[in-house]
């Protein structure tokens, strides 16, 4: 049985990585680190049996030892707690589906301890991209990715020459509001932005698809994972969200990968790889699907895009940025302390601002976190 330990479990991505596990029967679930839906947590302590969890704060930590005083579970807290989840002995892979930049630091101690990451938190990639690649061909690890469009990319380039790799073909949904003017997008609300055309997501990723902050961040994920110059990474938009992305080499043949918006399949396919399984659910029918069609990003209504590829073309400490003030800003967004508009507004304002620092350890990446979201706080 592969031996596996989920960072954020009780999300979105980490339920269903779960929901493959309880699929297949296969899979040893060793740890699991939630952040304070203990509740949900102690249920899958029952269903999944780990030996070791973590959770955000002492508090919960304490509720939480008692809940399952049954049973033989150790019961850890904080970044201590996240770094031993991520490193526990028995785990061979380590699934990444917390959200936001806290994911750096484990990531970092479990590819250390020999671990494969089946990485869903972007936000690693996007901020640390050039400390995490170098360090998985150091020590052994694979990365593998867990984002659907990096899933379709990795798909594509299997057995194939990554030197003859033309460009990559990221496709977008153009999320709720394609089409839209800025001046239509003054008045969204929360509830409106939470309506993501064809994927169920959690709260903060669906926003980020709504602005297109999501497609830039993957644009950015990519750009590490697959080594790849970010202007040779064009952006489709192809609103069924059928295509999960496709790769053109250099002969100019265009490989793509298909399938219905279900996020088990990537994940699945990270957690057996290189083996695939059979997945219940919808499968495609072409003969219903009609037809699928295509589009350029609109990156003048959507500038959260545009701010990426600037944030990417600079490198360093910049991205850092880009993902920090964005993370802040959606927050106060689904807090309703600020406009939708304020996001990608919020986010020009702290790139402009900043002073970039070219190649930053973890220490200068996690300071310029704190110092965008101190700017943020004082103005916002
Ligand atoms: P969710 O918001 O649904 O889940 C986040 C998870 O992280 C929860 O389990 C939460 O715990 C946990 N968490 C948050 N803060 C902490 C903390 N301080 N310590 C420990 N755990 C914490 O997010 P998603 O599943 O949507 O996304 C996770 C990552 O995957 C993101 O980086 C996202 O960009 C990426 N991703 C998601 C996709 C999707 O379909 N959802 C698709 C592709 C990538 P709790 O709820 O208990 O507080």
């Amino acid at each position: 049985m592969k031996k596996i330990a989920i960072l954020g479990s009780t999300g979105s991505i980490g339920t269903q990585t779960l929901e493959v596990a309880r699929t297949n029967g296969d899979l040893e679930i060793t740890a699991l680190a939630a952040g304070g839906n203990i509740q949900l947590l102690e249920a899958q302590i029952r269903e999944f049996h780990p030996s070791l969890v973590a959770v955000w704060t002492e508090e919960k930590a304490k509720v939480l030892k008692t809940k399952i005083a049954d049973l033989d579970v150790k019961v850890v807290a904080g970044m201590e707690g996240l770094l031993e989840v991520a490193t526990q002995p028995e785990a061979e892979i380590l699934v990444t589906a917390i959200v936001g930049m806290i994911g750096i630091r484990p990531t970092i101690a479990a590819m250390k301890a020999g671990k494969d990451i089946a990485l869903a938190n972007k936000e690693t990639l996007v901020t640390a991209g050039h400390i995490i690649m170098p360090l998985a061909e150091e020590y052994g690890v694979k990365i593998l990715p867990v984002d659907s469009e990096h899933s379709a990319i990795f798909q594509c380039m299997n057995g194939e020459n990554r030197g003859q790799l033309h460009k990559i073909l990221l496709t977008a949904s153009g999320g709720p509001f394609r089409g839209k003017k800025r001046e239509e997008l003054k008045n969204v609300q929360v509830e409106d932005a939470l309506k993501h055309p064809n994927w169920a997501m959690g709260r903060k990723i669906t926003i980020d698809s709504s602005t297109l902050v999501n497609k830039g961040l993957e644009m950015m994920e990519a750009r590490w994972l697959f080594g790849v110059e970010p202007e040779n990474i064009q952006i489709v938009v192809q609103p069924k969200s059928i295509i999960h992305s496709m790769v053109e080499f250099v002969d100019g043949a265009v490989i793509a990968q298909l399938g219905t918006p279900d996020m088990k399949l990537p994940i699945q396919y990270a957690l057996y790889y290189p083996d695939r399984k059979y997945l219940p659910g919808e499968r495609l029918d072409f003969w219903s699907l009609n037809q699928i069609t295509f589009e350029r990003p609109d990156m003048e209504n959507f500038p959260g895009l545009r701010l990426a590829f600037d944030a990417a073309a600079a490198g360093g400490s910049l991205p850092t940025v880009y993902n920090a003030a964005n993370e802040r800003a959606v927050a106060k967004f689904l807090n309703r302390e600020i406009g939708y508009l304020d996001i990608t507004e919020i986010i020009e304002t702290c790139m402009k601002e900043h002073t970039v620092i070219a190649a930053p350890t973890v220490e200068q990446i996690l300071e310029t976190e704190a110092a965008t979201y101190e700017m943020i706080e004082s103005r916002w």
